[in-house]
C-alpha cells in the first residue's frame, strides 16, 4: 500500500485528515510529522507517494520544507500538496514555485480532497502495475 505523509502542527486538523483516510477508504497508509524537521527525516525514511503540507509549522515553513525536500535526492519526485490557511494573493504562486503541485485552503474540504486523493492513488496503483 502507497503511504501518504502528513505535515501537520494542528492536532484538530490532523484528526480531520487521519478521519478521512479512515471512513473513506482513501487507499493508502497515512504517517504524520508535527514539525518541519521531522517532514524531512519521514520523507526520506518513509519515501511516502504524496506529502500533505501545512504552510505555518513551529519550526520551518511548509515552503521551506518543500523547497528543501527539491533539494535531496531521494525525495525530490514526491508530489507536495499544500493545505494552507493563507489564502492571500500570490500565496499559491509561492507555493507553487517552491516546487508544489496542489494548493487547498482551509477550511478544508474534506470531501474534495479525498476525491483527488483517490484519483491519485488510483492512477498510481494502475502506472505500478504498467510497470510489472
Ligand atoms: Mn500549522
Amino acid at each position: 500500500m502507497h503511504r501518504v505523509l502528513l505535515v501537520e502542527d494542528n492536532e484538530l486538523n490532523r484528526t480531520i485528515i487521519e478521519d478521512a483516510f479512515e471512513f473513506d477508504s482513501i487507499p493508502a497508509e497515512l504517517a504524520c510529522a508535527e514539525n518541519g524537521c521531522q517532514a524531512i527525516e519521514l520523507a526520506q525514511s518513509l519515501k511516502p507517494a504524496l506529502i500533505l503540507m501545512d504552510v505555518q509549522l513551529p519550526d520551518l515553513s511548509g515552503l521551506e520544507v518543500a523547497r528543501r525536500l527539491q533539494q535531496i535526492t531521494t525525495t525530490r519526485n514526491i508530489p507536495v500538496w499544500v493545505v494552507s490557511a493563507h489564502a492571500l494573493k500570490g500565496d499559491e504562486e509561492l507555493a507553487f514555485e517552491a516546487g508544489c503541485v496542489e494548493y487547498f485552503t482551509k477550511p478544508l474540504d474534506v470531501a474534495s480532497l479525498g476525491e483527488k486523493l483517490k484519483a491519485f492513488l488510483n492512477q498510481l496503483s494502475q502506472s505500478d502495475s504498467n510497470h510489472v
